[in-house]
């Protein structure tokens, strides 16, 4: 036979696959998706995924694939295939995607145990430091550990430094273990001791019942479950949960005929989502005329084969229409993915959806356990069944078997593209190449669609489809701008409140319906000053101030998350002058509460929803009227649907103005545009207070006037005038390093060779606005590509660019990385 080799995808930064030879008694189960374990380097054990098995022999000695994990494939081969278009389209490792794709529960990752040698002997001259002795104790104490367990017990930082020497000393050894995370789920099955049609077993076994009603009642009751004695049904597992209930049968009647070998309880691994389908047919609400025209009209865009832009205005009922679409995906038998920006839309949908599809509905996203994960996974792998997937950016990476619909709601919305770490993707971008992969439709969906979207809808790339009124029938609430400069001079600002602000939550509140007060910052104060020396805290790791949490009472980096005290003394100049300015979500919160005694106040930001569940409690109060003002950062400005929302307010909209970078016009229209689209959904008109410095800018005009049209028309043409996105392509390039001065000599080399090849496109370097995050000091440089040249090679050359630089003995120590499609 000839031998047989692997190519293995490998969770690292590493720009090819490496390949391993199949041992004879393991090839067998091996296949593309096959999930493998490698030895890489010394001792490192990865999980990896085959991408291709082959009897090409590579020119240099290869290792043999340690254990095959799993008998069937756990990836799809279409899914490789979109992989490596990622890491293709934005200059990464498909190892990297791989990390991103799989649920953590599906890769164990060797992690280094520590342990006491038998016997040890301390060598001549050396000394154990009382850190060592404190681990050595330990050690002595639980047997093998962990490092990050020895970490936590002993609350110290980077023990693996102390416990070096004591492994040279050969005082403690490590060993390797392989750490399966997934705990797979198990339940109890109860089965018949006899093979299905033997009739003449059967008749022992009633014979040896039939002194018992109950245990006779439970043997009829199983047969029943199980169609054992109906050759026109597949036999069915029953589990002991769903007998008992079902015959009433209490554990010992169970008991005495498992003693008699009549049945056997065993337990078995299920899956988590596993669930039979419910067979009622989707559940849905009637269309309005309007939607009943825009459903048609996509329809119609759809059977053409183009991607369907819905700009439908906030409020106008587009989820009802999303909703209509994917139950016509599943009647042709096909499954739909409905995207979202944010995990906080999840919860509202996935109530609103499950109404109508029943179990038919599967949520996906980062809140859900490992193990749930796993089991969502092996669902998808597992089944053909139609079913409407619900989740946010990585459920891209599901393994899908027939997609026929791909919904993208808030296609706008930068969180769609992951920043930090690679693979740096557009899931709104990939979605739709998902899609062609699958032959499924798409649909984009925005009240305020991106300039890209809406500049290809109008070009006729995408077929766009419009909805110009509420479902309601409300129209859009009235936007006063506020002046709070004038506001100010007249006195009649109270903290950070001003007075047609406050008026308007009062009558909000009077009427018993509720309010939203939006601000992008979190924490209490962004601004700690000495008043005597003007000192401010830094972060000892990033070029940022620390803002003040009062509850806390810290002080915090929001980049890094470094934490440390307020001074009640300036370190500086030793005064007791520290004061706290400006606004975070915390501060409005206290203000609000202060200035509405009786009403209560609920804060959704970062902060309030590290837990699980806190998202759905919030807005599920608010919802149902136990709260009366909500507070937020961002999240509260996407997508949800409040009925009794009468005031938005917008405590300072000079955070979104005015920053330097050719999307912040477009992010400050979005947002703004889509908070005050929480207000009057449902019931009368509802009313909108920006409180503002710069009441003239441009981007508050249209807000005021609801126009998105206006500002495409004038944000397209500065993109036109300044070459930015859509008449180019933009690609940053990323270098960091921890040493200042390196940083800087490191992007004026990549630059030069860069302009060398691409002349007056390379931009930079150019610090970026925050220049040193989490000890790293970070240069950009940024490349403008025409819109119509190739990128295929331009990423070619980019790619070896970063080879051949990355090689040279200069680059140490730095960090290199292109972000394609930077939002
Ligand atoms: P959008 O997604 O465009 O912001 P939604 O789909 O959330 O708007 O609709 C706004 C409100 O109107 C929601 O409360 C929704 O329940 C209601 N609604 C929309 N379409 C219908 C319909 N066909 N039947 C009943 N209620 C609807
Ligand atoms: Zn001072
Ligand atoms: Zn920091």
């Amino acid at each position: 036979m000839k031998a047989k080799y692997a190519d293995v995808i490998l969770p690292l930064p590493l720009y090819s696959t490496y390949t391993y030879s199949l041992p004879e008694e393991v090839s067998e189960g091996v296949a593309t998706g096959s999930r493998v374990l490698v030895q890489f380097g010394r001792k490192k054990y990865y999980t990896g995924i085959v991408s291709r098995v082959h009897s090409e022999a590579p020119s240099y000695e290869v290792k043999p694939v340690s254990e095959v994990m799993d008998r069937e494939p756990v990836v799809r081969p279409a899914q490789l295939k979109l992989w490596r278009w990622i890491s293709e389209y934005y200059l990464c490792s498909e190892g990297e995607v791989m990390k991103a794709a799989i649920p953590t529960g599906l890769k164990p990752e060797s992690e280094t145990f520590v342990s006491l040698v038998d016997d040890f002997d301390v060598p001549e001259g050396f000394s154990i430091s009382e850190r060592q002795a404190v681990i050595m104790t330990l050690l002595q104490d639980k047997g093998r550990m962990r490092i990050r367990d020895i970490e936590a017990e002993l609350g110290m930082a980077n023990a693996a430094r102390h416990i070096m020497p004591l492994l040279d000393a050969e005082i403690v050894a490590i060993d390797e273990k392989l750490v399966e995370r997934y705990h797979a789920r198990k339940e109890s099955f109860v089965t018949l001791n006899a093979r299905r049609g033997d009739k003449e077993t059967l008749h022992r076994y009633f014979d040896m019942t039939a002194r018992s009603d109950r245990q006779e009642k439970l043997l009829v009751t199983w047969l029943d479950m199980s169609g054992w004695l109906n050759p026109m049904r597949d036999a069915s597992d029953v589990t002991k949960a769903a007998l008992m209930k079902a015959s009433g049968a209490t554990p010992s009647i169970l008991k005495a005929l498992v003693d008699k070998g009549i049945l056997t309880v065993e337990r078995r691994v299920v899956n988590r989502f596993n669930h039979v389908v419910e067979e009622h047919p989707p559940l849905l609400a009637p269309l309005n005329e309007q939607q009943s025209r825009a459903y048609d009209a996509t329809l119609d865009v759809l059977r053409g084969c183009r991607p369907a832009l819905i700009h439908g205005i906030t409020g106008s009922g587009k989820t009802e229409i999303y909703t209509h679409l994917m139950a016509a995906s599943l009647r042709d038998a096909n499954q739909a993915l409905y995207l979202v920006p944010e995990i906080s839309l999840t919860t509202q949908l996935a109530d609103r959806l499950r109404k109508v599809f029943g179990n038919r509905l599967v949520v996906y996203h980062s809140k859900f356990s490992d193990s749930e994960r796993v089991d969502i996974w092996k669902k998808l792998l597992n089944t053909r069944e139609p079913l409407v997937v619900l989740g946010v950016r990585s459920s891209v990476f599901l393994p899908f078997s027939h997609l026929g619909l791909v919904i993208v709601d808030e296609e706008h919305e930068s969180s769609y593209k992951q920043y930090d770490p690679a693979p740096r993707y557009n899931a709104r971008d990939t979605a739709m190449v998902l899609a062609q992969m699958h032959g499924a439709k798409v649909v984009l969906g925005s009240a305020t669609p991106s300039i890209e979207t809406y500049f290809k809808a109008l070009n006729g790339k995408y077929g766009l489809v419009e909805l110009n009124e509420r479902f309601s029938g409300t129209p859009l609430p009235d936007v006063n701008i506020i002046d709070m400069r004038r506001q100010r001079k007249e006195k009649k600002v109270k903290g950070i409140l001003s007075l047609p602000l406050r008026t308007s939550i009062k009558e909000a509140l009077a009427e018993g319906r509720q309010a939203i007060v939006f601000q992008n910052r979190r924490g209490f104060a962004p601004m700690v000053v000495c008043r005597q020396c003007g000192w401010t805290p830094k972060c000892e790791n990033c070029d940022v101030s620390l803002v003040y949490h009062k509850k806390a009472d810290v002080l915090r980096c929001h980049y890094c998350g470094y934490v440390c005290a307020l001074p009640t003394l300036c370190p500086a100049c030793g005064e007791n002058a520290i004061a706290t300015f400006g606004y975070g979500t915390e501060r409005i919160a206290e203000e609000i509460q202060e200035e509405f005694p009786h009403h209560r106040i609920v804060r959704m930001d970062l902060d309030t929803t590290r837990n699980k569940d806190a998202y759905q409690e919030i807005i599920e109060q608010f919802a149902d009227n136990e709260t009366d003002i909500l507070i937020g950062t961002q999240m509260i400005s996407k997508g949800l649907d409040f009925g009794r929302v009468k005031e938005v307010g917008v405590a300072n909209a000079d955070t979104l103005l005015n920053f330097p970078d050719f999307r912040s016009n477009e992010r400050a229209f979005n947002m703004l545009e889509q908070v005050a689209g929480r207000a009057g959904r449902r019931e009368e008109k509802g009313r909108v207070d920006i409180q503002t410095s710069r009441p003239d800018d441009h981007v508050l005009r249209f807000v005021k006037a609801h126009d998105f049209k206006g500002f495409y028309n004038v944000e397209i043409e500065e993109r036109r005038k300044y070459r930015y996105p859509p008449f180019t392509k933009v690609i940053n390039i990323y270098i960091k390093h921890k040493d200042a001065r390196s940083v800087d000599r490191i992007a004026r080399e990549y630059t030069l060779e860069l302009r060398r090849i691409f002349g007056n496109r390379v931009l930079g370097p150019e610090k970026p606005f925050v220049s040193r995050v989490a000890l790293w000091y970070i240069q950009g440089i940024m490349l403008k590509i025409e819109a119509n040249a190739s990128m295929k090679k331009v990423k070619d050359i980019l790619r070896d660019v970063y080879t051949r630089m990355a090689a040279s003995p200069d680059m140490k120590g730095a960090q290199i990385y292109y972000d394609v499609d930077p939002v």
